[in-house]
């Protein structure tokens, strides 16, 4: 039985064999006609000689800088006070539509000028992600792996009266201190929950920490804390915590 019909594995049509040009060996060629003609076309369009200078892509629509057989985008001065003014603070999908120019392109440009994104920006772009998918979990149903009460390795877990080594002390300072240096205010939010306010029953005034009250009654702080636990005076005031989560629970 002679072959009569032939599949094209570049467009996938099941096509006569006079739908094929014969090549020198007098097999019928791999792809259709139509295709080996637009393969030509296209590659006649990559390869074509242009003259020197810079001109418009009418496909692409950009300014294109041609010298010899090279082609490359020609950024116009409008294009990189763009690029300086939005990159740090625009997300990479926005600025392609922005410039007309591929992200790959986009990316290498602005590491050629040495132009990187804000820091405290994608932070807040992450914290944003982290807080939809709270609320998304929340609105669906979704426990987090992390339950109340639920212990998963008991035996890693942090004991009552553990030492951590010198070593260890040292490299926790270290990283908690490259955390606050890259998170410059994520670090002053956590200090901020981290404080507590402070109520002096003598005088009625009130400071936002602890650290606050002591400089004011020129004690040290630790002391402070440990009077106030106490239920003891100290420097010849009383004081106390002022609770903001019970009070709010409460009402
Ligand atoms: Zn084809």
């Amino acid at each position: 039985m002679k072959r009569r019909k032939k599949v094209c594995p570049h467009c996938g049509r099941k096509l006569w064999l006079r739908d094929f040009y014969i090549t020198k060996s007098g097999n019928p060629s791999s792809w259709c006609k139509d295709c080996e003609r637009q393969n030509k076309r296209d590659w006649y369009d990559r390869t074509r000689r242009v003259p020197d200078g810079i001109r418009l892509n009418p496909s692409t629509g950009l300014l294109m800088q041609h010298e010899g057989l090279a082609r490359r985008i020609y950024w116009s001065k409008q294009m990189l006070d763009d690029l300086r003014r939005l990159f740090p603070t625009t997300k990479n999908e926005d600025m392609v539509d922005i410039l007309g120019v591929s992200e790959r392109t986009l990316i290498r440009k602005a590491r050629e000028l040495g132009i990187y994104k804000d820091k405290e920006w994608q932070h807040n772009n992450t914290m944003r992600h982290v807080k939809m998918a709270q609320l998304t979990n929340r609105i669906y149903g979704i426990k987090t792996p992390f339950q109340k009460g639920v212990h998963y390795c008991p035996e890693n877990e942090f004991q009552k009266g553990h030492q951590l080594s010198p070593e260890a002390k040292v490299k926790q300072a270290e990283a908690l201190r490259k955390w606050n240096r890259l998170h410059p205010k994520a670090a002053q939010h956590r200090c901020k929950s981290l404080m507590k306010p402070v109520l002096c029953v003598d005088t009625g005034e009130t400071y936002p920490s602890i650290a606050v009250a002591a400089r004011s009654n020129r004690v040290k702080p630790p002391w402070l804390s440990t009077r106030i636990k106490q239920g003891k005076p100290i420097g010849g005031r009383t004081y106390q915590f002022i609770n903001n989560h019970l009070t709010k629970t409460e009402q």
